[in-house]
């Protein structure tokens, strides 16, 4: 499979936690290769604890470190925390508009995002809704979005954020992928990663429970993938530089 020609990355999720489950190894193993990459989180992660007591201000904190940690160690340069309120996402104008302005601001050649279309994976996941309207913002974003002048002009272009050209996007949590990551050698980063958020794990056990269940999905996502991987990381590519090949 030919490699991708990029040097940065933008990536687009829901919830802290979730740009890891998506791409963990993919970033670990990009920044090993000396790509910038840089993390967008959607929503607060309010509503990542069951305890009708919690303290809320404490949780969003809480899970904004977490996300750095995570970050950290999967070698992201940075994590822009967009705030809105977790559970409760649309895909609205507003939040197209803060996902143009940071794909302007960053200027990446290849961003992520979630796949809009899946509602369910086999008999053992019914995707959350946030995941679906974050991807859907997200392709809008992507496409009229990032080169259109006239859209969100008084807010974007007239603020300084000009177009920007993107030339690769994937998306995750797909059930259709097309392009595959050998994430082998940086399964232990994800894993470490994804456990870096402490507040979603109940205790050791839960700990060692993912990490079986990441591993068991990576192999299978490395099934997929027809090669020889032993663990990998799935996604649908679309390659916007061979349109401009043929465009000429
Ligand atoms: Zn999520």
């Amino acid at each position: 499979m030919s490699d991708l020609d990029f040097q940065s990355v933008l990536v687009f999720c829901p919830h802290p936690d979730d740009a890891e489950f998506l791409c963990g190894g993919s970033m670990a193993k990009w920044a090993s290769e000396g790509k910038e990459i840089n993390v967008v989180i959607v929503t607060d992660g309010s509503a990542g604890h069951n305890d009708p007591d919690v303290d809320i201000r404490w949780l969003v904190e809480t899970r904004r470190e977490e996300q750095r940690a995570a970050s950290e160690i999967l070698g992201v340069k940075d994590v822009i925390f967009l705030g809105y309120r977790d559970g409760y996402v649309e895909d609205s104008h507003e939040l197209r508009r803060d996902m143009i302005r940071e794909i302007r601001r960053h200027k990446p050649d290849l961003v992520v995002g979630l796949d809009p279309t899946t509602y369910y994976f086999a008999q053992r996941y019914i995707n959350h809704p946030d995941h679906r309207k974050v991807g859907e913002a997200f392709l809008a974003a992507v496409n009229p979005g990032a080169t259109t002048v006239p859209l969100y002009r008084e807010e974007l272009f007239d603020q300084g954020f000009g177009p920007h050209r993107i030339k690769l996007c994937l998306l995750g949590f797909t059930t259709s992928p097309d392009y595959f990551v050998d994430i082998t050698e940086f399964m232990d980063a994800k894993i470490a990663a994804i456990s870096a958020h402490d507040s979603q794990m109940k205790n050791m056990d839960a700990v060692a429970t993912i990490g079986n269940r990441v591993k068991e999905m990576g192999q299978m996502v490395a099934q997929a993938s027809s090669q020889n991987y032993q663990y990998a990381e799935g996604f649908k590519l679309f390659n916007f530089q061979r349109d401009e090949d043929a465009e000429t």
